[in-house]
């Protein structure tokens, strides 16, 4: 068998705009990376600069004005069975029971999962006791805990999140930071993660690409190899990360 080239995601030169007749500016200008199967990388950037503009392009949800996306060796067209979205605002059906969210998006994968796996998993989110509750009646955390468990069912190559954990407090949202790294470090799926938290960016992503400007293109690279270690978050290596980051930003301001 050949093998198989570690590359799993790579954009060329993507600029993007949501008009061209009458033309507007892009939004994004000249944007390249790529991401290798298992690795993970962070999208750090101000509101506007088209962060969530790019995740719509690595999932296949928009098509690039110039340059290419491609996944897996094949330019992106459509959305990938291999790429689970999870978005800003959870995306849960509020009409539907937390099981029912979560065999939604299976079936509309044509995917199934055994139940002691359903079981398995959002035993280890904490949600085991909120199968049958409605969105509403769920905190924002139980609801992003939905969200992922509903995302990482689908065994996806590919894991995209937009903001995922910007509208919790700081104890639930670091909570499910450390969860979110556990279970990518376990499955091995890659890892894309679009953010404006300095933190967040830190503890979430082994590359960080900085991003600004508008239109918004890449300014820095900063390397994070560190961030697989269990006691990363408190360690001396993060708050240099940090401090870079902090750098980075002031430059691109
Ligand atoms: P971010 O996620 O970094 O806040 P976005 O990708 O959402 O940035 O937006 C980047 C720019 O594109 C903003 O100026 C925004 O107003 C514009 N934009 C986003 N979505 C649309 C759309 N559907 N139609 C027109 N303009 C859009
Ligand atoms: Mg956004």
């Amino acid at each position: 068998m050949e093998p198989t080239s570690p590359e799993l995601l790579s954009l060329q030169t993507v600029s993007h705009s949501y008009r061209t007749y009458p033309a507007v500016e892009p939004v994004l200008q000249d944007v390249s990376f790529s991401l290798n199967e298992g690795a993970s990388l962070a999208l750090l950037g101000p509101s506007g600069c088209g962060k969530s503009t790019l995740l719509m392009l690595a999932a296949g949800l928009l098509s690039p004005l110039t340059g290419s996306c491609v996944f897996s060796g094949q330019e992106l067209s459509r959305p990938h069975p291999a790429i689970a979205l999870m978005q800003q605002q959870y995306g849960l059906f509020p009409w539907k029971t937390v099981r029912q969210n979560i065999e939604l998006s299976l079936l509309l994968r044509q995917s199934r999962v055994e139940d002691a796996q359903l079981q398995q998993l959002i035993g280890e989110l904490g949600i085991s006791g909120k199968l049958q509750d409605y969105p509403g009646q769920l905190s924002g955390g139980q609801q992003q805990r939905v969200a992922l468990a509903r995302s990482l069912l689908l065994h996806p190559r590919l894991m995209l999140l937009d903001e995922p954990f910007g509208a919790l407090d700081s104890i639930t949202r670091e909570r499910l930071q450390d969860l979110l790294r556990s279970v990518w470090q376990r499955e091995g799926f890659a890892m894309l993660t679009v953010t404006h938290s300095m933190q967040e960016a830190v503890m979430l992503g082994e590359r960080i690409l900085v991003m600004g400007g508008q239109p918004g293109r890449i300014l820095h690279e900063i390397d994070n190899s560190g961030m697989r270690a269990p006691a990363f978050r408190d360690s001396r290596e993060s708050a240099v990360v940090l401090e870079q980051l902090r750098r980075a930003l002031g430059e691109a301001a």
